[in-house]
């Protein structure tokens, strides 16, 4: 079995996990969160059991009650709606997504209009949208969709990128954007985050030598199926996303010698211990992992004043 390092918890993931668990040491239960703490629910299932109660929208949250934003970043009208309600709210989004969000407003003070390679929908594209006013950000997803905003060859524009997009695909839209566009202004630091660059990277250095590849990872989350994407462009036609041990499809591992095991952001270490150790009970095996980075990233704890 080929393990891949680094997988699993970034340091964005865990500082959201700690600001809940600290909000509920400090405030006492019920602690409510707004949409999932981190895509996982595993996590979510934690939390829950100590105290924390997630809701899709602040109307659910009872005035006067704490509050926790996501780690995946929300509009500033958000925060206001929580101030409008009373509620004492923190913010535990990841600050590689709020660097992204200070891009965004830069570029639109500066005129110019931002093309977000992103997937419509997801929380952290929501959030970003958000920080700027209406029509003020394109998200782009393929190059169809990128020609298909009609915009003059000679407009200036500014792209961003989600933080867990596929490293391979925001090359081939950045390409296709400084192709079409004669004025384009770059973030200034890469928008997809250290720990979605180096899972990707890790899981690629094992793909070569898998028969079939194991993503341990919740389906909702972006950095799990950008994962098994992955897995998948590189020809491994064995790939399977799985929450925990009990959802491998073992029919998926016929005749696989060498199986190779990943998890996402999101994930906790004991799920892939799960999955492990149920692979351990039906096959003889024996775990290489294989680090393809050191990661030493750590931010500081979510104030609660
Ligand atoms: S995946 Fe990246 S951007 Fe998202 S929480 Fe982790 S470090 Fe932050």
């Amino acid at each position: 079995m080929l393990l891949a390092a680094p997988r699993g918890f970034c340091a964005g993931v865990q500082r959201a996990i700690d600001a809940v668990e600290a909000a509920l040491v400090r405030f006492g239960t019920p602690v409510y969160v707004r949409r999932p703490i981190v895509h996982n629910r595993a996590v979510m299932r934690a939390l829950e059991a100590k105290g924390a109660v997630f809701v899709q929208e602040l109307d659910e949250v009872p005035a006067g009650a704490v509050v926790i934003f996501s780690a995946h970043g929300v509009a500033p009208a958000v925060a206001r709606e929580a101030a409008e309600r009373s509620l004492i709210a923190y913010d535990a989004v990841c600050p590689l997504v709020s660097k992204v969000h200070r891009e965004v407003v830069r570029h639109h003070r500066a005129g110019r209009h931002i093309l977000l390679i992103g997937h419509d929908g997801h929380p952290e594209v929501e959030g970003t949208l958000g920080q700027v006013p209406p029509g003020a950000v394109s998200v782009v997803q393929s190059l169809g969709q990128l020609r298909a905003l009609g915009l003059p060859s000679s407009a200036p524009v500014a792209y961003a990128v989600q933080t867990t997009y596929s490293v391979d695909e925001a090359a081939v839209l950045i390409a296709g954007i400084l192709d079409l566009f004669d004025d384009v202004q770059a973030p200034a630091t890469d928008d997809i985050c250290y720990a979605t660059t180096n899972r990707q990277s890790a899981l690629r250095a094992i793909a070569g030598d898998s028969d079939a590849i194991i993503v341990v990872g919740a389906s909702f989350s972006s950095n799990a199926n950008r994962l098994a994407e992955i897995a998948r462009e590189t020809g491994c036609l064995s790939v399977q996303l799985v929450e925990d041990g009990a959802a491998l499809d073992w029919a998926l591992l016929a005749g696989a010698e060498t199986v190779g095991i990943t998890s996402a952001a999101s994930t906790p270490e004991s799920s892939v211990d799960d999955v492990l150790a149920l692979l351990a009970g039906r096959y003889d095996v024996q775990v290489h992992e294989h680090r393809n980075a050191v990661e030493t990233m750590a931010f500081k704890q979510l104030r609660l004043g």
